[in-house]
């Protein structure tokens, strides 16, 4: 804007006073349009939470909006609202475009914060889990074509706008992430958060939701309950050695949907507590912190 103006007041020097009152007006009009402009295209979209491998953020925009993410279609709901999430190897930018119902497009290069992943080894995994044979590869495959499909199965209605906790009490045992190395041999890196809790131990819905699974042995995380959040948000709780909770069931944040075992791929009792949007794994202290925000900022609005 400063820029423009010698330019500006160049043009109005040496004109009549009622043509340069006139270009003068006709200046702040344009002016003022290219400032509304501006503002809307720019405040129209509120974004919470920190873009990051493995993070998630909450959206809003103009109700009709188009959202996509890296070229890929991103599910909005009627109000204008989505999320974002990044895999653990995301790349350090992405690009977000926003196809405004009025025609006009917003686009932002968000950079994505890089981190750091531990290595973590295992041992002691019985070794028919750690290194299963062809009609356990069988099973083992069967059984991801279905937790895929659940995943790709979005709801548009958000769920997760009543805050958020942790499933269990207990210390964490292992982070998101981490490269696993399974009786010495190498394994997918880890796709949820740990948290060790004597068996027998309530474990929670972390936020409001529809359970989409309770299954009861599935042959890596063994009874298995998955809520969908909406907006392609899922949350997974596994290795439980009871299920509280059938698939269809409505469940609220804090509902107890199971207590805590070693079913499955699992040395010890704990709960593998996942979150992942759409077919993407996330941090779920990462989606805590997003959500935990988007709750406060959502109250504080309620407020005012
Ligand atoms: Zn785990």
């Amino acid at each position: 804007m400063t820029r423009n103006d010698p330019g500006l007041c160049q043009s109005l020097a040496g004109r009549a006073p009622s043509a340069r009152l006139a270009a003068a007006s006709m200046a702040a009009v344009v002016l003022l349009l290219s400032l509304v402009w501006t503002c809307s295209a720019a405040a129209g979209t509120v974004l919470t939470g920190r873009a990051e491998q493995g993070g998630l953020v909450a959206g809003a925009t103009d109700p009709g909006a188009r959202v996509s993410l890296d070229s890929r279609p991103v599910p909005v709901d009627r109000q204008g609202r989505f999320l974002l999430g990044f895999g653990r190897d995301a790349a350090a930018t992405a690009e977000l475009l926003i196809a405004l119902p009025d025609g006009r497009a917003e686009v932002r290069a968000l950079a994505v914060s890089r981190r750091d992943w531990r290595i973590q080894r295992i041992e002691g995994v019985p070794r028919e889990k750690a290194e299963p044979d062809a009609a356990s590869l069988a099973r083992l495959k069967a059984e991801a074509a279905m937790v895929r499909a659940i995943r790709e199965r979005i709801t548009p209605e958000p769920q997760y706008l009543g805050g958020f906790l942790r499933p269990a009490d207990g210390p964490v045992s292992g982070v998101f992430g981490s490269q696993r190395v399974y009786n010495g041999n190498g394994g997918a890196p880890h796709s949820g958060l740990d948290i060790a809790a004597p068996a027998g131990a309530p474990v929670h819905a972390c936020a409001d939701g529809t359970v989409v699974l309770a299954a009861p042995d599935l042959f890596l995380t063994g009874r298995t309950v998955m809520i969908d959040h909406g907006l392609g948000l899922i949350s997974s709780y596994a290795h439980l050695s009871r299920l509280d909770v059938v698939a269809g069931a409505k469940v609220r944040r804090g509902d107890l949907v199971g207590a805590i075992g070693a079913t499955g791929l699992a040395t010890g009792p704990h709960l593998h507590w996942g979150m992942s949007w759409l077919d993407i794994r996330l941090d779920p202290e990462a989606v805590e912190n997003t959500l935990n925000a988007l709750y406060a900022s959502i109250s504080l609005n309620k407020k005012q």
